[in-house]
């Protein structure tokens, strides 16, 4: 942030504040946000978290998850409310307008001043007061470092480590990502001082399955695999009946996409989501192919070089044909890698 002066300035008074983040909150999201929520609390700020839709219930345990506000039609004077009043709308972990969904318009149109903390690349978002760092392995880092650089450290407590180190180990996949750099280590061992349970984050985020996922999981990983060596591709499909059949919930397709990326000599893997409004692409690669590449040119979507997605209006079934039109465009480049 280049002018800080202004922000220290803007937030030496209580402000009304609204933190946002994107559809359907990861970890990253979601804990960054509540993190961020805790420590603006403690400076006296009146803050509200309201995303865009439900979070996958991975994410339950998060501290002070019951203070979300997730819009919806019914709540939609409720969050027209809050951001009618806010003074600041912190934007975190998303670069792109339309990730925010119904909430997209109140944030748009608000006068209020705007603070961007986010990791994504080319963010189309306006902001008053700009975190971003394409480098940065998760926002919860940016969330970490901006209140360190506020002089605020010591008012990071558990709950708030709790949060941060959400978002930390999974946008890095455990710390296993190209992302994690000795600020990432750096920062998990300060919230460990502080007496995080890091094991107990670990279990509640990866051992705290529902047996439909795992049933779900089970059938995907024998059935629904097509594998392209000639591509270095590999991928997963689900339609819409599949996913409803196994009863499982938002996010629990989540990682799913890792077990094509696992596969040897593979550079490129996705997983296409059939669901009731859109068709979710999802795609992850390896080494310096640029996921994020694809999924800005051809599909609307964006994210980062290693991950990245997109909704697409197709069926399940042509958004396959589609993806599989695209990948002869990159085949060279796959096979060169
Ligand atoms: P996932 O596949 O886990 O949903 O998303 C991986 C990354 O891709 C996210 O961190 C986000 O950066 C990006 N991403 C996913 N969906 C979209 C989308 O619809 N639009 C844009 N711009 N980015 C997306
Ligand atoms: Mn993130």
């Amino acid at each position: 942030m280049n002018n800080i002066d202004e922000y220290r300035s803007l937030m030496s008074q209580p402000q009304n504040v609204v933190i946002t983040t994107h559809q359907v909150p990861d970890a990253d999201a979601l804990g960054s946000s509540l993190a961020l929520s805790r420590y603006l609390s403690k400076l006296g700020h009146q803050v509200k978290v309201i995303t865009p839709t439900e979070y996958p219930s991975f994410l339950d345990w998060l501290p002070q998850k019951n203070e979300v506000i997730i819009f919806s039609e019914q709540n939609k004077n409720i969050c027209e409310e809050q951001f009618n009043k806010a003074d600041v709308i912190f934007c975190l972990d998303f670069s792109s307008y339309h990730r925010l969904q119904g909430i997209e318009n109140y944030v748009k149109s608000s006068s209020a001043k705007i603070v961007l903390i986010d990791h994504h690349l080319h963010p189309n978002v306006i902001a008053d007061f700009e975190v971003w760092q394409p480098e940065a392995a998760a926002t919860a880092e940016l969330v970490y470092q901006f209140i360190e650089k506020m002089g605020d450290k010591s008012l990071i407590d558990v709950k708030i480590a709790e949060g941060i180190y959400a978002g930390l180990v999974t946008d890095t996949l455990c710390f296993k990502l190209s992302t994690t750099t000795s600020t990432a280590h750096k920062i998990a061992a300060h919230l460990l001082e502080l007496g995080l349970n890091s094991s107990k984050i670990h279990t509640f985020i990866y051992d705290n399955n529902k047996v439909a996922k795992i049933k779900f999981l089970g059938y995907v990983l024998q059935n629904k695999l097509v594998h392209l060596p000639a591509f270095r591709t590999a991928y997963f499909i689900i339609t819409a009946e599949e996913f409803k059949k196994f009863g499982i919930g938002l996010g629990d397709t989540e990682g799913i996409v890792n077990y094509a990326l696992s596969i040897e000599n593979i550079v490129l893997a996705a997983i296409i989501i059939e669901r009731t409004e859109y068709t979710k692409l999802s795609l992850r690669s390896v080494g310096d192919f640029p996921a994020n590449e694809v999924a800005e040119k051809h599909f609307q979507g964006g994210g980062h070089r290693n991950a990245a997605g997109a909704n697409c209006p197709q069926n399940s079934e042509n958004l396959e044909k589609y993806f599989l039109e695209v990948l002869k465009i990159y085949q060279n480049q796959l096979l060169a890698m």
